[in-house]
């Protein structure tokens, strides 16, 4: 057993009404769902996807992979601390062996993780069972519990479903930044029918709606819940921002008083603003955005 209880989360997270003009214009309400306040350390939707599979990992040391500055990779090693659990962490970029631990993989190491680095197209590759065996045996993690990059698989989309669930009856249209895709698809799934939850992808390519179907077959046997995508608030790509969106981050943290991470949140209150302003929701709605994670540091 993980004895992740000992661990007490707060769950449900709470949900907190904030009284902002650019939404109350246009007859709307805002609600924030405080995912980022689960846990001080195990944050957000990264403790949702990781607690059902470090369950599974009954254990044994866990394997998970991610880029220089990932939240994932952060969270697992953290988690991997708390829980006494062995963690390694495949990173994308065999140049960064060479160099001072950023301060993302400083904090991992320091939690505990063995840190494996490997070069970009080994790292394109990994989903390939012949590639994974080869970098899990260079690793030393052949008999480690594997959990993919952004901790999405079929436990955590199904974790996710809670998040939808908490969230029943509250709101009309539930708003979340997305990465691979694995927190909209178990949140999807929880919501009532006549709810809908909105993805505001932060990397460019437009191959989140394909992915999310699948993650959804994966984990429920078939597509669930209303949902779609708009994919035009990414600001080029992951890590990717602008004077701008860091202005509308640094207002909405002094109007309200909760942190934006910079990554995710920041391109979805954005977003929803943005949307606001073009009158894509009706008066009267109740919108819900999911505060998915915290600034790093
Ligand atoms: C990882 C992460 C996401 C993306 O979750 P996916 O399930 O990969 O879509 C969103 N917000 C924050 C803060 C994250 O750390």
């Amino acid at each position: 057993m993980t004895g992740l209880d000992t661990l007490r989360p707060r769950l449900p997270s709470p949900v907190q009404e904030v009284s902002d003009p650019r939404f109350a214009r246009r007859g709307l309400r805002l609600l924030l769902k405080r995912d980022d306040l689960i846990h001080p350390e195990l944050v957000g939707n990264k403790w949702r996807k990781l607690a059902p599979n470090l369950t599974a990992a009954a254990g044994r040391a866990v394997v998970t992979f991610g880029g220089a500055y990932s939240n994932h990779l952060r969270a697992t090693a953290a988690a991997g601390r708390l829980l006494g659990l062995p963690t390694v962490g495949v990173v994308r970029g065999e140049e960064l062996a060479d160099r001072p631990l950023n301060p993302s993989l400083a904090r991992c190491a320091a939690d505990g993780m063995r840190l494996h680095f490997v070069d970009r197209s080994t790292y394109r590759r990994k989903a390939e069972p012949d590639t994974l065996a080869r970098v899990l045996r260079a690793a030393g993690a052949e008999e480690a519990y594997v959990v993919p990059e952004g901790g999405s698989n079929r436990l955590a989309v199904r974790g996710c479903r809670a998040l939808g669930e908490e969230l029943a009856g509250r709101a009309d249209v539930v708003a979340i930044a997305c990465g691979t895709g694995g927190t909209l698809a178990g949140l999807a799934a929880g919501l009532d029918p006549d709810q809908r939850a909105l993805g505001i992808p932060v990397l460019r390519g437009g191959f989140l709606t394909a992915d999310t179907r699948a993650l959804q077959h994966e984990a429920f046997g078939g597509t669930r819940g209303d949902w779609a995508l708009d994919d035009r608030f990414h600001f080029g790509g992951y890590a990717r921002t602008s004077p701008e969106l860091d202005a509308f981050a640094v207002d909405f943290e002094d109007r309200h008083g909760v942190p934006v991470e910079r990554l995710y949140v920041a391109k979805l209150l954005y977003g929803l603003a943005a949307l606001a302003e073009e009158g894509a929701f009706p008066r009267g709605a109740t919108l819900a955005a999911v505060v998915t994670g915290r600034p790093f540091p």
